[in-house]
This record gives C-alpha cells, sequence and structure tokens, in this order.
C-alpha cells in the first residue's frame, strides 16, 4: 500500500513514529503500531519504520496483508485546507521505486496499490495503482 503523509514534508520517519505511538494525551495518536512499515523522507532516505512481519496500521480491513510505504509530504500546506498534492521530490520518487521494486521481487504475488483504492481518502496523492503496474 502507498501512502502520503499529509503533512509536513520535511518531516522525519523517527517524530512520525513517536507520533504515532505516543498517547493522545501527548498530542499522538496513542497507537500500538504507527501506520507505515516504510518511510521515505524529503532527501530519498528509506527508513524502515516498523518490522515488516509486524502489522501496521495503514488501511483498515488489511493491514493483516499489507506493507505499508509512506513517503513525506502529499499535501500543500500554504493552501488552506492543504489540498492533496504529488509533491514527490526526484529523490523520493526514485527511492519509491527502488523500495517497491525490492519488496515486490520479496512478494512476487502482491500488488502495489494506493490506498485511496480502499478508503474514501485523496492518499497518496497520486494514481500509485497505476503508476507501479508495471513492476
Ligand atoms: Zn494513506
Amino acid at each position: 500500500m502507498v501512502h502520503c503523509s499529509g503533512g509536513n514534508q520535511k518531516a522525519k520517519a523517527a517524530d512520525v513514529l513517536a507520533f504515532f505511538l505516543a498517547p493522545v494525551s501527548k498530542k499522538g495518536r496513542g497507537w500500538k503500531a504507527p501506520g507505515y512499515h516504510y518511510f521515505i523522507e524529503a532527501n530519498g532516505t528509506i527508513v524502515e519504520m516498523w518490522p515488516e512481519e509486524k502489522v501496521s496500521n495503514g488501511v483498515k480491513g488489511y493491514n493483516s496483508v499489507s506493507i505499508n510505504v509512506c513517503y513525506a509530504g502529499g499535501v500543500d500546506l500554504s493552501v488552506p485546507g492543504n489540498p492533496p498534492v504529488d509533491n514527490r521530490t526526484p529523490q523520493q520518487k526514485a527511492s519509491l521505486l527502488i523500495l517497491l521494486k525490492s519488496l515486490k521481487a520479496k512478494y512476487p504475488g502482491a500488488e502495489i496499490r494506493s490506498h485511496k483504492d480502499f478508503a474514501n481518502k485523496a492518499c497518496p496523492s497520486f494514481d500509485a495503482t497505476k503508476e507501479y503496474a508495471s513492476l
């Protein structure tokens, strides 16, 4: 499953992980697992946020069979309402390809899909299902 963070493109994986796990009283989500297994920072760094063998909270109803991959960004923070925008940096695009190719090699039967295929959301702010259909 491909996601965008829906937040600041400069966000670091460690901070996003801390946000997912922090209690609601500390302005976190209070989840036992983060939303993603892999997080791609603006400079293209691929961070393993959660082990693949553990379930993450990416797409309701599909978590037990999904590896969730996210790039930092995906919204225009300069516009009220923060509308979706495909603002992947060239480095993020390159890293997404590398990561998705390697996951596809590891799990040949897997489908690469956009989060929005399964939820009424814009995530990941581009058509990942179409873009990676030939991987
Ligand atoms: Zn998503």
